[in-house]
């Protein structure tokens, strides 16, 4: 891969000091950052393979996406009206046109979001869906990083349970031994809506004895803690606390409905992360808020996620900063009690921690992986600050991302992929799209038929 040297722009490193670099220098060997640093100590050109310009450029870590699911895009616009974080809403909209789903739509359907992603600045992304084998080699192709959770629905059926067991096995082995921009957790949907006891069992125990972390939807709908509530006098957090869930890595999407003790439950467990989903959840139109700001306080790593594009749109990582702080100040009735630099650390290196991976990714610091995006800073809204942050949160889009490198790798160079062309990936997904919906339309006339 050789050695490369980005030179120019304003570098945020996301280190321990939110180090800012005014026209800084990174120096990329095989992939690694080896060094950085102020202009005045930019080595030699002649040093290296390659040499980059970012002049006029906010240089940063690849923005990670703690929560979505990339073959959702299929459902962009279809959940109009519909509450997706209510047991109805989501089974109305999404799980009887997802049952028509089949696998030969899933590569398309992912290559699109990961061309998305890829092309406003997101560079790493934490998945949770069936389907996880057809994901992963989708993923695979776009170079993008991904962990992806093998996603289990149950829904009551005792043997569609088991069998998914089997699969999400089977996946965990399969792509242990695979190459380190995958990897592979496991992702009962949302505990109690639809599992049983004996399910979630069995689900920490094949965690546990692959030792990868669960990523799970946790106080999202009503019915979550309703359902528990009813069934054992606790929240869907005391109860899965009870059953081991906290005892290893778990990471849980939403947190709509914590209460004190439900904080202190994710406080006190040693890794447990939450994915704040400002926008699907403000879309939602659920009474609830995630408590970041204290969850925060009390030491939890909240990383922030688009969630599935039915419930958001867009991927832009950039805009969901912007919504996270915005809905954080109108929660906490107060002037941005999560700052800009936060939300930038919530967007980079606490989405990497909640992943276990910030020692690999999340911050610009020597030993880490080449995951580098360049924003330009020359369009509207990008005048004079002292606080490049600021601008990032409140004046930026994922649209200004003009280019992103995965270990050292080009994927996104002037806006374009270098993969593949982005109009090859639409034209296969369009195609997708349309005999997907018809299946679907098929499926209900079959339906009533019946
Ligand atoms: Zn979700």
């Amino acid at each position: 891969m050789g050695s490369a040297l980005f030179h120019g722009g304003t570098i945020l490193t996301v280190d321990a000091n939110d180090t800012v670099l005014a026209n800084g220098w990174i120096s990329v060997r095989d992939g690694r950052i080896t060094a950085l640093g102020p202009s005045a100590s930019t080595p030699g050109f002649d040093r290296f393979d390659e040499t980059i310009d970012l002049t006029g450029h906010l240089v940063m870590p690849g923005l990670v996406n703690a929560h979505t699911h990339s073959v959702m895009v299929l459902f962009r616009g279809r959940s109009e009206g519909q509450s997706l974080l209510t047991m109805d809403g989501w089974y109305n909209s999404i799980r009887e046109p997802e049952l028509s789903l089949v696998s030969s739509d899933i590569g398309p359907a992912v290559a699109l979001s990961c061309a998305e992603m890829a092309l406003s600045g997101t560079t790493t992304f934490a998945d949770q869906y069936f389907f996880a084998e057809e994901i992963a080699v989708a993923v695979k192709a776009s170079g993008l990083r991904s962990v992806i959770a093998y996603g289990v629905v149950q829904l009551g059926d005792a043997a569609r349970g088991r069998e998914e067991l089997a699969k999400a096995k089977a996946f965990l082995e399969q792509q242990r031994s695979a190459d380190g921009r995958v990897i592979p957790w496991f992702g009962p949907h949302a505990p109690y809506v639809d599992n049983t006891e004996e399910l979630l069992q069995a689900e920490v125990e094949i965690a546990n004895q692959f030792g990868v972390g669960l990523h799970l939807h946790m106080a999202a709908g009503p019915e979550d803690n309703d359902e528990t509530e009813k069934r054992y006098g606790r929240t869907a957090t005391v109860a899965l606390e009870k059953i081991g869930f906290f005892n290893g890595r778990i990471h849980a999407a939403h947190c709509l409905d914590l209460s004190e003790e439900d904080i202190a439950v994710f406080a006190r467990a040693p890794a447990a992360s939450v994915a704040y989903c400002a926008s699907a959840g403000l879309r939602s139109g659920r009474e609830g808020i995630c408590p970041a700001v204290a969850l925060r306080a009390a030491g939890v790593v909240v990383a922030l996620g688009t969630d599935n594009v039915a419930a958001n749109n867009s991927y832009d990582m950039v805009s969901e900063m912007r919504v996270a702080g915005l809905v954080a100040s109108h929660r906490e009735r107060r002037a941005q009690p999560i700052s800009s630099r936060e939300l930038v650390r919530m967007a980079t290196i606490d989405g990497a921690r909640a992943l276990g991976l910030g020692h690999e990714i999340g911050s610009l610091e020597p030993g880490k992986s080449a995951d580098i995006i360049a924003l330009d800073l020359g369009g509207p809204g990008y005048s004079e600050t002292p606080d490049p942050e600021t601008l990032l949160v409140y004046s930026g889009s994922g649209r200004d991302v003009r280019h992103a490198w995965v270990a050292g790798e080009q994927l996104v160079r002037d806006r374009t992929l270098t993969r593949r062309p982005y109009d090859d990936i639409r034209r296969e997904y369009s195609a997708t799209y349309q005999q997907f919906w018809a299946r679907v339309a098929e499926a209900k006339r079959n339906r009533e038929v019946a």
